[in-house]
């Protein structure tokens, strides 16, 4: 039977992609390698894997050494070069990071990287950059919240009437409409903007407003992901945002384009005319920011207005973030132990696997690769 490993992420990251219930799903079809204290960062225990069957140990080279299939969410280097029969699946964001690939490749190794799972309804479960975003949305609205110098609701007590928040959020995809409910569902008033028009009916189903600017250059050839927009329709867009950010109490940012820099929607110009208190959340952060001034990691002020640029925030909600992943992972894992001998006509396979025996073979991937040198 195959073996799978489970290797504990970095310290910071707290996440594991394999939680017990996840190895109970697998138990069966494989068998299950946990690192020590793998999932305990997240709330997950050692007995708590033994009791669904996965055997413990110790050190990451046991796991790397007992397992033909190893598993991790992020960067891992697993040393090498390994055995060419081992394959790795994780979330290794090459798209944003191109220059990870060459450890990877030299490791020798079959790499699987789920963040370029295919939009497809059949693939849907394995989406680990949806689970991602419903987190990285909901912990956004929860940071601003606390990092503002206002209550979010409307509050009324005896000393008055305190009005209700009014949130802007910009882009309107999973991260974005989950940001939308989170805000809601806080009291808040919330305005959203994106450049797929088809977000228009989410936004307005979860009770927020629509910013309509006209004119985005939409490309159903994008699997459901937005493209690059000219620089003139960008300028009129902050043209017509600076309005609405200049009522804004709090901004989270979540626009991107799969393998581009973050489009800039948020400039200098409108910062100068937030309110002071303001906090911006900018979830773009790791590909550029959409706020000129955001640093990775960092807290920006300006004026009085707080700029945060967090690049990891689903690290922050382990617990549930592990959740999700470990649905993914294992539907992934599934679907590849059944499907593995016919990767070429496999489009979960075909799109998500990087490299093969060593060997680059994303068209994705390459593509940018060669755009890059
Ligand atoms: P994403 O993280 O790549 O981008 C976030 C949002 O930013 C997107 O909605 C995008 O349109 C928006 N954006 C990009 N440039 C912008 C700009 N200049 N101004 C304003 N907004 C901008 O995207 P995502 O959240 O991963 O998902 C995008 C779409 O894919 C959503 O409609 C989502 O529902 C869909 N989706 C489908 C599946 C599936 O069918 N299996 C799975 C996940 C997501």
């Amino acid at each position: 039977m195959e073996r799978i490993g489970i290797l504990k992420e970095r310290a910071d990251r707290r996440l594991v992609v394999l939680s017990p219930a996840g190895a109970e799903r697998i138990r069966g079809k494989a068998n299950v390698i946990v690192q020590r204290d793998a999932g305990r960062a997240a709330g997950f225990t050692n007995e708590a894997y033994v009791a669904a069957g996965a055997q413990v140990v110790d050190r990451e080279e046991e796991v790397i050494n007992g397992a033909n299939i190893l598993a991790s969410y992020d960067h891992h280097y697993l040393g090498g070069p390994l055995n060419s029969d081992k394959t790795f699946i994780g979330s290794f964001n090459f798209l944003g990071a191109p220059s990870k690939l060459d450890l990877y490749q030299r490791q020798g190794i079959s790499v699987y990287s789920l963040d370029l799972m295919p939009r497809t309804t059949l693939a849907q479960a394995m989406d680990v950059l949806s689970s991602v975003g419903s987190i990285s949305g909901y912990q956004a609205v929860l940071l601003a919240a606390e990092r503002s110098l206002a209550t979010v609701p409307m509050i009324t007590s005896a000393g008055g009437t305190l009005r209700p928040a009014n949130f802007l959020i910009m882009g309107a995809g999973v991260a974005g409409l989950q940001a939308i409910a989170t805000a809601r569902r806080l009291g808040a008033v919330v305005k959203a903007y994106d450049v797929r028009t088809a977000s228009k009916e989410e936004v307005e189903s979860l009770g927020a407003e629509f910013i309509e600017v006209e004119g985005a250059v939409n490309d159903r050839s994008a699997g459901g992901y937005a493209v690059e927009q000219p620089e003139a329709f960008l300028a009129r867009v902050r043209e017509r945002i600076a309005n609405e950010a200049a009522m804004a109490d709090v901004i989270i940012t979540t626009a991107r384009i799969p393998g581009k820099k973050a489009p800039v929607l948020i400039t200098e110009d409108m910062l100068m005319g937030m309110k002071p208190g303001a906090v911006i959340v900018d979830l773009a952060a790791s590909s550029g920011g959409n706020c000129t001034l955001t640093q990775p990691d960092r807290t920006v002020m300006y004026n009085e207005v707080t700029i945060l640029g967090p690049t990891s925030i689903e690290c922050s909600c382990a617990h549930s973030t592990s959740f999700l992943l470990s649905n993914n992972y294992s539907a992934f894992i599934e679907h590849y132990l059944v499907r593995r001998e016919h990767i070429l006509e496999d489009e979960i396979l075909r799109s998500t696997l990087v490299v093969q025996n060593g060997e680059l073979v994303n068209e994705r991937i390459s593509t940018l690769t060669t755009a890059t040198l």
